[in-house]
């Protein structure tokens, strides 16, 4: 099999970019003719809207890849630092233990703490890393609908009619992946966790109570936990997120799906019913600026938060899948940090594999990766669930059990922020010989 030289990276988010970007940097000084084109379905670079929040490691990786020096320029769109994130019970306003991004000294970890970014400026610098490399193209408006292989390449159909030949193509096209369902492994549909984000951001001069957190907190309640945090510089904004229980059948009634404007339901638009639900499960809460919160903002919007089962097939002969359309997993403030990894260990993994077949370079890579991943879920399945609606008695165990559960995470989470996927031993090929550069 001939080294990959056209390589087509499905879905323009945070893996697909990565990828690209990572398998630049490591392919290109092996082939001058190496073409990277990512396939994006959004006709114009956008995103599912919030904000995200980057862990040390994944900062570190967007640095390596040229992602945070265009961040930094966005001035006060930069984000906002994150030294921990508190915890607190709306029922009572104690705090029950933060998740400490700043370590000991005040530092971070690897230099980075934690960041809330809108997604949108993330998106933004992650583009603007990858304009600035020669070898790499985005096509806009390109939606996967399958693909076929054979022994000299990978063709892959889009929804416009057009289709596009090359020798690899991974996969990044989030948890509900066409290039997992339509071609790799069909027999694993996302599947909604039972659990929404409801969401919006409000301008913080309009709120007149003390602001009870530095940067960033949880509030849990009986009926879900309510994300609010900075999410800007100049901590003029404020992101809040209720992850809260929804049913499914709930999520298929039209009043939560469409605009208000059908004559029939005046009463049932939306952004009333997402309102009045997050005033009813938050607008009790003994925080002052809570109750403003909720009371103030408008504009909420909703979104379902879906899965994977864990374990499936990531790879065919040509074709890979990495970050959620290969291991989509409740996020818990660092999933993000996982499709980095994923992009960067694959193209390590594809340097040191050069002139192997793809499917040795694959096996290595999931080799190296299922364990990391199969934790990672576990883990981040178990805290999901607090996030469902208890009942009172339920709730006050979790309260009393939450700074407790906060610590007994706390060596695993560090172990993860100062993880680097660049140090990784990547066991070589039998007949390995070091590819020379070309000069
Ligand atoms: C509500 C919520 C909050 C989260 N908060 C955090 C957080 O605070 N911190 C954190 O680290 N992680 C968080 N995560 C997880 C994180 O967002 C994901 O793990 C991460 O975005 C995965 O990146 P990805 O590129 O694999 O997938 P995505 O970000 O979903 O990107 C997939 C891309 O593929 C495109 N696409 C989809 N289908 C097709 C198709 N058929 N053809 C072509 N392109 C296609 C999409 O338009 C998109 O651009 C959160 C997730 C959710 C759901």
């Amino acid at each position: 099999m001939l080294p990959p030289s056209n390589v087509l990276v499905l879905g323009g988010g945070i893996a697909g970019i990565a990828a690209a970007l990572s398998l630049s940097k490591e392919l290109a000084p092996l082939n001058p003719d190496l073409k990277i084109t990512i396939y994006e379905l959004r006709e114009v670079p956008s995103t599912s809207g919030g904000a995200i929040n980057l862990t040390p490691v994944a900062q570190r990786h967007l640095a390596q890849l040229g992602v945070i020096e265009e961040l930094d320029k966005m001035g006060p769109d930069a984000g906002a630092e994150v030294d921990s994130i508190e915890y607190y019970s709306i029922h009572t306003g104690r705090g029950m233990g933060r998740v400490d991004f700043a370590g000991k000294k005040g530092q971070g970890y690897g230099g980075y703490k934690g960041k809330r970014v809108m997604r949108i400026s993330l998106h933004l610098a992650m583009l603007a890393a990858a304009e600035k490399v020669g070898n790499l193209t985005f096509e806009f408006g390109k939606k996967v609908l399958g693909g076929m292989e054979s022994e000299k390449g990978v063709t892959i159909f889009f929804a416009d009619g057009t289709s596009a030949t090359g020798d690899l193509a991974i996969g990044c096209d989030g948890v509900h992946s066409n290039t997992r369902t339509k071609i790799v492994d069909p027999d694993r549909p996302s599947e909604y966790t039972g659990i929404s984000f409801i969401q919006t951001t409000i301008k913080t001069e309009n709120i007149e109570s003390p602001i009870h957190f530095k940067a960033s907190a949880m509030n849990r309640s009986r009926r879900g936990a309510l994300l609010t945090t900075f999410c800007d510089m100049e901590k003029t904004e404020i992101f809040m997120a209720g992850l809260v229980q929804i049913d499914a059948s709930v999520l298929s009634n039209d009043a939560w799906r469409q605009e208000g404007t059908n004559s029939f339901r005046p009463r049932w638009t939306p952004l009333k019913a997402l309102r009045d639900d997050i005033r009813e499960r938050f607008g009790e809460s003994v925080i002052p600026c809570i109750r403003e919160f909720v009371d103030k903002a408008d504009g909420w919007s909703i979104y379902p938060v879906y899965q994977l089962a864990p374990g499936g097939k990531w790879f065919t002969d040509r074709i890979i899948l990495i970050g959620d359309a290969a291991h989509a997993m409740p996020p818990r403030d660092e999933s993000a940090a996982y499709a980095l990894d994923d992009a960067i260990l694959l193209a390590r993994v594809l340097a040191v594999y050069y002139e192997q077949p793809l499917r040795d370079a694959f096996q290595t890579y999931d080799t190296i990766r299922r364990k990391v991943i199969n934790d990672a879920y576990r883990d981040s399945t178990a805290g999901w669930a607090n996030n469902k609606d208890h009942s009172k008695w339920a709730s006050r165990v979790e309260e009393w059990l939450a700074p407790w559960q906060l610590r007994r995470r706390k060596r695993a989470r560090i172990g993860a922020w100062v993880f680097d996927a660049h140090e990784v031993e990547i066991p070589p090929p039998k007949d390995w010989k070091e590819v020379e550069p070309w000069p």
